[in-house]
């Protein structure tokens, strides 16, 4: 493991950073993104059956020129499959659309009331198969995981939730931790609004000579904390990825620490209307 790099709870390591794709809106721009991403160093990428982007994730993957095995690839199961309990058929159509023999983490995209267990019972086979490497939720607060975990025979090795300094959700984070699922920060630079504003991230900014995009994502990695910005600006995936060369003090992360609103941008867990 280096500086980059976590080590999942199966063994396997997960880059600390990766670009995420949501909105990247036609195959043809996920393309040109995901290349561009790769040819700046990103081994990771976070994709989604209802992106709707797949295919142009998969043809840039086999285009870059890096082996398969050296790439991070993301996808997760859609919320209408879950209902419908597709989720071995909804796997392999994303499988097929990727174009790939196998994906490196397979997430369950939103927690669905009653069909938490039977859902991550499909995951589990899925990961069994060998056709993906881990297994993991999305959107799964403490209930969720409270009624998943018990039930599980592998615990789930990602959770990825909405967090940036405007949402900590410190007490999730800590309970994962302490079961040893690893946290992912969706939305991580609160979609690029108000938080690039804050007056201590800019003045922290200014401090080391980097752009509060650049502290936000900095804040996440230090906190042991997995990243997937979004951009579909090369200058901004370059700007995003340069977070390992410089350090925040430890003031300086409790003061990040204290930013904690509770403000959510994203959708609530708890109420999946979609
Ligand atoms: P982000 O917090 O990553 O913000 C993306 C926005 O910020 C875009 O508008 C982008 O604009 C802008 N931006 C990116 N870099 C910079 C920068 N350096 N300076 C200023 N603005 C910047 O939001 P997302 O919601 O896209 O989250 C990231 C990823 O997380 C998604 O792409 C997806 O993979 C995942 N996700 C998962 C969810 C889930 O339910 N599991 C839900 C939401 C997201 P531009 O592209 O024009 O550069």
């Amino acid at each position: 493991m280096d500086a980059t790099t976590i080590t999942l709870n199966n063994g396997l390591p997960m880059p600390l950073l990766g670009l995420g794709v949501w909105q990247v809106n036609s195959d043809a721009e996920a393309e040109r993104v995901v290349r561009m991403a790769i040819d700046a160093g990103y081994r990771s990428i976070d994709t989604a059956k209802i992106y709707g982007n797949e295919r142009g994730v998969g043809n840039a993957i086999r285009a870059c020129g890096v082996p398969r095995d050296q790439l991070f690839i993301t996808t997760k199961v859609w919320n209408d499959d879950i209902r419908r309990g597709t989720v071995s058929e909804a796997f392999t159509e994303s499988l097929g659309r990727l174009r790939l023999d196998y994906v490196d983490l397979y997430l369950v995209h939103w927690a669905i009331p009653g069909k938490i267990t039977s859902t991550w019972r499909a995951m589990e086979t899925l990961q069994r198969s060998g056709r993906t490497k881990s297994i993991g939720v999305s959107n799964h607060l403490r209930p969720h995981l409270d009624e998943l975990v018990p039930a599980a025979e592998i615990v789930p090795a990602v959770n990825q939730i909405e967090l940036h300094p405007y949402l900590q959700s410190r007490a999730l984070v800590d309970h994962c931790r302490d079961q040893k699922i690893q946290i992912e920060a969706w939305s991580p630079l609160m979609k690029g609004r108000d938080l690039l504003t804050d007056p201590l991230l800019v003045q922290i900014a200014r401090a080391h000579a980097r752009t509060v995009a650049q502290v936000v994502l900095r804040w996440e990695v230090q906190s042991r904390i997995v990243t997937i910005p979004k951009s579909v600006h090369r200058e901004r995936i370059i700007e995003n990825a340069a977070i390992f060369d410089f350090t925040l003090t430890d003031a300086q992360m409790a003061q990040i620490d204290a930013l904690d609103k509770n403000t959510r941008i994203g959708a609530d867990p708890l109420h999946v209307a979609f």
